[in-house]
């Protein structure tokens, strides 16, 4: 499997950098040179529709609002409805009554979008993706303890006595003695019978995929498509170095990840394996702007769910950061349930009601992590929450330096300051980082936007290379 993957050298990816931040460079420059064009050709029309769909602010009884703190924004999520795995997570009112940061001048902003976009899209991509950078793993602090097991596996064609104990972090020797071969000349039983190996380390079993090829397709090309070795590949199908048919049907074992979060061994060494599309560019504000060629959030249920896959995609700096601050999460605490990510933005950014924001791919919607008496629920309360577990994982995304904001109701901020201090945070770590107690909204990162009470809000700042990202404060 390593083999057929793109290991991507640092000095390559600063080249490609380099390479994105001179056409961003380029594209603005022709952006400045065009825009009044732009700008005299579309005002008129869009402001006319401007009007009309303007949206109405609702009132809402003060009560429910903190008095001191003012929202920063007229930042909404959405309801948080039925997932496909039957929770509901939270279900939130659309609206405010802060009247706030709906954009006016909306033509002369929809053209510059438009022409950026163009633009971008007119720059293919580096087509290596980006490596995110993770810390150094030291050690796990909290080794899962596993106790080992007798596992069944099933043999595929081809497989080897080798492969099946690198397969389990055996010895060659126990795989003999275990299923009592010959060993001298060990000869496995045949495809789809069942030898037993005593683990602690069992992957789940290998899928098996049927592959009908088109025409064109090799060994190798097919082999790359699924991430698998080609000389596996040709030793199930028993074609080792024969041409592939059309319409030729080929068979595929594939790994399947694990369904939680890893044993520390096994995720120490995925830590390294953060890849993500480049290409993913936000551009205008979170709350009128766009994502140019979107990066969907990829199916990684050792790290997170996806509640709806489609609403999922973000920039590539956001997609990166926010699988990197849960593997960091992950592999520090050893917190196994489910951390559920809800909205972030469409395939192609922009309005995605009933978000206010949520338009340029960096913002994302996550559920509080929940204490094990409540995983699985379907309403879940403040009482549900797993508050030690939320604050790490706010940590780990405010440690990597690349959050602009975290939206957290102001009076569910009293319980991450409690839990904060009891983990280590000073005083002066959480007057930068909390609002409560403080009176009055300052620069800090965890913020008051109203609805965000079983779910905080994380907003990733700008890439350096997103030279058309605007911060909107
Ligand atoms: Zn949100």
């Amino acid at each position: 499997m390593p083999s057929q993957q793109p290991h991507t050298r640092l000095p390559g990816r600063l080249g490609g950098l380099l390479g994105l931040w001179l056409t961003l460079l380029l594209t603005g420059a022709f952006f400045v040179a065009h825009a009044p064009e732009a700008e005299a050709a579309t005002s008129k029309k869009k402001t006319t529709k401007k009007k009309s769909s303007k949206k109405k602010p609702k009132k809402r009884p003060a009560a429910s609002k903190p008095e001191r703190v003012q929202p920063l924004s007229r930042d909404v999520d959405g309801a948080w409805g039925v997932t496909s795995g039957g929770e509901i997570l939270e279900e939130e009112v659309e609206g405010d009554a802060e009247d706030g940061e709906e954009e006016e001048g909306g033509g002369d902003a929809m053209s510059q979008l438009d022409a950026i976009e163009k633009e971008l899209l007119a720059h293919p991509p580096d087509p290596e993706p980006a490596h995110i950078e993770l810390p150094p793993v030291i050690s796990d602090p909290r080794p899962i303890d596993r106790k080992p097991g007798w596992v069944k596996h099933e043999v595929i064609p081809g497989e080897t006595v080798d492969e099946i104990a690198e397969r389990y972090n055996v010895t060659r020797e126990q795989v003999i003695v275990w299923n009592r071969l010959d060993k001298k000349k060990p000869k496995l039983p045949f495809p789809g019978k069942t030898v037993r190996v005593m683990t602690k380390d069992a992957p789940l079993p290998r899928e098996r995929l049927e592959h009908v090829a088109k025409r064109g397709e090799t060994y190798e090309s097919v082999a790359k498509d699924y991430g698998v070795e080609v000389e596996k590949l040709q030793r199930w199908n028993k074609k080792a170095g024969k041409k592939v048919e059309s319409k030729e049907k080929l068979v595929v074992y594939r790994e399947q990840p694990p369904p939680e979060a890893l044993s520390g061994t096994g995720l120490a060494a995925r830590l390294q394996q953060i890849r993500v599309p480049t290409g993913g560019v936000s551009i205008g504000k979170p709350s009128r702007g766009r994502l140019i060629r979107g990066v969907a959030l990829p199916d990684r249920p050792d790290l997170y769910t996806r509640r709806k896959p489609d609403e999922a995609y973000g920039s590539t700096h956001a997609i990166g950061e926010l699988m990197a601050a849960i593997t960091t999460f992950r592999h520090q605490t050893g917190f196994k349930r489910s951390i559920v990510i809800g909205g972030i933005s469409r395939a192609r950014g922009g309005r995605f009601r009933p978000h206010k924001s949520h338009q340029s791919g960096r913002d994302m919607d996550i559920r509080m992590p929940v204490t094990a008496a409540a995983e699985g629920k379907r309403h879940i309360t403040a009482n549900d929450i797993d508050w030690k577990a939320t604050w790490q994982l706010m940590r780990a995304f405010i440690d990597r330096g690349q959050v602009e904001y975290i939206f957290l109701d102001y009076q569910l901020q009293a319980r991450i300051y409690k839990v904060a201090r009891e983990q280590g945070a000073t005083k002066e770590q959480l007057e930068h980082w909390l609002q409560w107690p403080v009176k009055k909204p300052k620069h800090q990162i965890i913020r008051h936007v109203e609805g965000h009470k079983v779910h905080f809000h994380v907003r990733v700042r700008c890439a350096d290379h997103e030279k058309h990202c605007v911060t909107s404060r």
